[in-house]
């Protein structure tokens, strides 16, 4: 059998990039609650962003909080809590797989191939994973936040593997190449795969680069099945 597990990334990949407009007015409200200057809080914000994939803040009350004290701001509790409601909304709209996302992993799962994720993730993904419908889908979900692991790490790769049962050689890894995952991917065996899906908002809030990927791309989830299945 060609591959035998599938292993997705999810922002970019599964579900299209985090459009810019919406993150700008997940911060713009969010600085609202906590009547915070907005540019101060989305540099801290941003730069936080490591440390909530590697899950330095097991909720993203204590990221708030954090970013509060080193700007020696006091919000109450109804700022904090209006302020975090806020950012779960944005991650569960960005949560909505593509299109075609259910209909592809349903097509592998029916050949007998599993399929697994990795995503570097903050606290809220995995919050709210089991109301997706990618969920019941996909056999393992490895998130950053949980392993305390991010992408390119090989462990976080060689952890999906091991609880897939597979060998990272059996392994097809598609990404839209942020964190240097596809380098990864293929370090520890995998073949990776670049998605890269034309016209699509690329102004995502955090990370974006597929730097200078040379090996596979595909334009659209659909064009794993042609890697996968002889027709
Ligand atoms: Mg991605």
């Amino acid at each position: 059998m060609r591959y035998k597990v599938v292993i997705f990334d999810l922002f970019g990949t599964l579900v299209p990039y985090l459009c810019k407009q919406e993150y700008e007015n997940m911060l713009e409200e969010m600085t609202a609650s906590l009547s915070i200057s907005r540019n101060a809080f989305q540099k801290l914000w941003d730069d936080t962003f490591a440390e909530r994939a590697r899950g330095v803040f097991p909720t993203i009350e204590s990221n708030i909080l954090h970013i509060c004290e080193v700007l020696r701001i006091k919000p109450d509790r109804a700022q904090i809590e209006a302020a975090t409601r806020r950012r779960i909304e944005f991650i569960r709209r960005a949560l909505a797989p593509r299109e075609d996302a259910v209909e592809i992993i349903r097509r592998l799962k029916s050949s007998g191939r599993k399929i697994g994720l990795i995503s570097d993730c903050s606290c809220e993904v995995p919050l709210l994973w089991k109301g997706t419908p990618l969920s019941e889908l996909i056999n393992e979900a490895v998130f950053s936040c949980e392993v305390l692991l991010t992408k390119p790490d090989p462990q976080i790769y060689l952890l999906a593997c091991n609880r897939l049962s597979v060998s990272p050689e059996d392994c097809l890894y598609v990404g839209d190449g942020g964190s240097d995952e596809l380098g990864g991917a293929a370090e520890v065996g995998m073949s990776p795969v670049l998605i890269r899906v034309p016209g699509e908002d690329t102004g995502d809030g955090y990370r974006m680069n597929a730097g200078e990927w040379e090996g596979q791309t595909i334009s659209a989830l659909s064009e794993v099945l042609p890697l996968i299945f002889d027709y």
